[in-house]
C-alpha cells in the first residue's frame, strides 16, 4: 500500500532526498473550550533542511510552543486538534500516521529537549538508566552496550567522569548539567530532526552560552536539522540559518536569521529587537513592546498586533495583511505594499518568490 500514513516508520520515501526533512505546511492547532474551538496556531507554514537550523521566535502565547509539540502530536487531544494542515517529515505525513508508527519515530528519527529537564528527567531513576532506555527500545542495543554508549554520551556532552556520573540521580546535578544530559538523550539514537523549546532559559547566562556552543558543535557534526523554540532573539544569532517570528498564532515574519535580524521587516519583529538588552546598548530603559499578546480566544480583528502597532494605519484593524514575500523573505504587514514587494498569494501556499525584493526593509519607524 502506499500513500504517507501507511510508510513504515524508519524508511525514508524515495523523495526524501529532494525535499526538505521537514516541510510543516498551512498547519492550524485548535483548542476546545465550552464547544467552542480556539486557534492557538493558524496557518503556519515552514520547512527545514537537513543539517539546517530554523529558530521559531515570539513573546509567551505567540504560538510557537503549541507548533513545535503538534508537529509529534505531543498535544492530548481532546481538547487539542489539528483542524487543517500538513506536517511532512522525511517523506512520511505525520498529521494521519498511526499512533504506533509515530511512536517508532518520536525519540528516535525526532527527538524533543524542553526547557525544564526536571519535568523530562525521571527523579527517581538513575540518569544511565534514562538514557539507556531509549537506545534498547529504538536501536536494539544490549544492556551493556546501551551503557557503553550512555557513557559515551555523557563524555560528548562535556561531563566530567561519566563513568560515575552515569550512576547519578537528576536532583546530584546541576541545571545546565541536566541540560547536558538531556541534550546527550535527544542525540543518542542520532535523530535527522531535534526540536528544543527552549533549551536555556532556565539556566543562567553563562552556561547558556556552554549549552549552545555545545549544541552548536555537536549538529556540525552529527548533521541533525534542529527546530529551536526561543522568545530570546539573543539566542538566535548565534545558531540559526533561519528565523520565523510568530504572533498571535501566526508567522509575521520568516527569512534567513543574519537578514531578518539586520534588518527586520515587521514591526512586532523591530519591536522584540528592541527590547533586547544587547541591542539597547549603554540605554538606561529598554523599548519593551507596549501592552500584551493577546490569547488565543480574544485576538483583535484585521492584523492581529494592530493595538500595539505603533505604525498601525487605518485600515490594519479591519484588514488581515497577506504575505508580502521577496527572494527569501516574507512579512505580514501591510507597511511592504507596493515596496518592491509582492503579495504572498496565501499564508500556506508554499515557497518565497525570487523577484523583485531591494534589500533595506522597512525605513525605521
Ligand atoms: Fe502594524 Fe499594520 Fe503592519 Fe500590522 S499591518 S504590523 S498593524 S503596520
Amino acid at each position: 500500500m502506499s500513500g504517507p500514513a501507511t510508510a513504515r516508520a524508519g524508511a525514508l520515501s524515495p523523495d526524501y532526498a529532494e525535499h526538505p526533512l521537514l516541510d510543516v505546511d498551512g498547519l492550524s492547532v485548535g483548542f476546545v473550550r465550552d464547544g467552542a474551538m480556539g486557534l492557538a496556531v493558524s496557518d503556519v507554514a515552514f520547512s527545514i533542511s537537513r543539517g539546517k537550523t530554523l529558530c521559531l521566535v515570539g513573546e509567551s502565547g505567540s504560538g510557537k510552543t503549541v507548533t513545535a509539540l503538534s508537529l509529534l502530536r505531543l498535544l492530548p487531544s481532546p481538547p487539542a486538534y489539528i483542524p487543517g494542515g500538513s506536517v511532512r517529515f522525511a517523506g512520511l505525513e505525520l498529521t494521519s500516521l498511526p499512533e504506533n508508527e509515530l511512536r517508532k519515530i518520536r525519540g528516535n528519527r525526532a527527538a524533543f529537549i524542553f526547557q525544564d529537564p526536571m519535568t523530562s528527567l525521571n527523579p527517581v531513576m538513575r540518569i544511565g538508566a534514562q538514557m539507556t532506555e531509549g537506545l534498547r527500545l529504538h536501536k536494539g542495543l544490549s544492556r551493556s552496550e546501551a551503557d557503553e554508549a550512555a557513557v559515551a554520551m555523557l563524555a560528548r556532552v562535556g561531563i566530567a567522569d561519566p563513568a560515575a556520573r552515569v550512576r547519578d540521580f537528576p536532583h546530584q546535578m546541576s541545571g545546565g548539567m541536566r541540560q547536558r544530559v538531556m541534550i546527550g538523550m535527544a542525540l543518542a539514537c542520532n535523530p535527522d530532526l531535534i526540536i528544543a523549546d527552549e533549551p536555556t532559559t532556565a539556566l543562567d547566562v553563562t552556561v547558556q552560552r556552554q549549552i549552545l556552543r555545545l549544541m552548536r558543535q555537536l549538529l556540525r557534526d552529527s548533521g541533525s536539522a534542529l527546530l529551536l523554540i526561543t522568545h530570546d532573539l539573543g539566542v538566535v544569532g548565534g545558531i540559526a540559518d533561519d528565523v520565523a517570528v510568530m504572533y498571535a498564532g501566526g508567522i509575521v515574519e520568516q527569512g534567513p536569521a543574519s537578514e531578518v535580524l539586520s534588518r527586520p521587516l515587521h514591526p512586532y519583529t523591530h519591536g522584540l529587537l528592541a527590547s533586547r538588552p544587547a541591542m539597547a546598548g549603554r540605554q538606561k530603559r529598554l523599548d519593551a513592546i507596549p501592552g500584551a499578546a493577546p490569547d488565543l480566544w480574544s485576538r483583535p480583528g484585521g492584523c492581529p498586533f494592530h493595538p500595539r502597532c505603533a505604525r498601525a494605519l487605518p485600515r490594519c484593524a479591519g484588514e488581515q495583511p497577506p504575505f508580502f514575500a521577496a527572494k527569501e523573505r516574507k512579512s505580514r504587514c501591510w507597511l511592504l505594499e507596493g515596496q518592491c514587494f509582492n503579495p504572498h498569494p496565501a499564508p500556506s501556499a508554499g515557497r518565497l518568490r525570487p523577484d523583485g525584493w531591494e534589500p533595506g526593509g522597512l525605513p525605521p519607524p
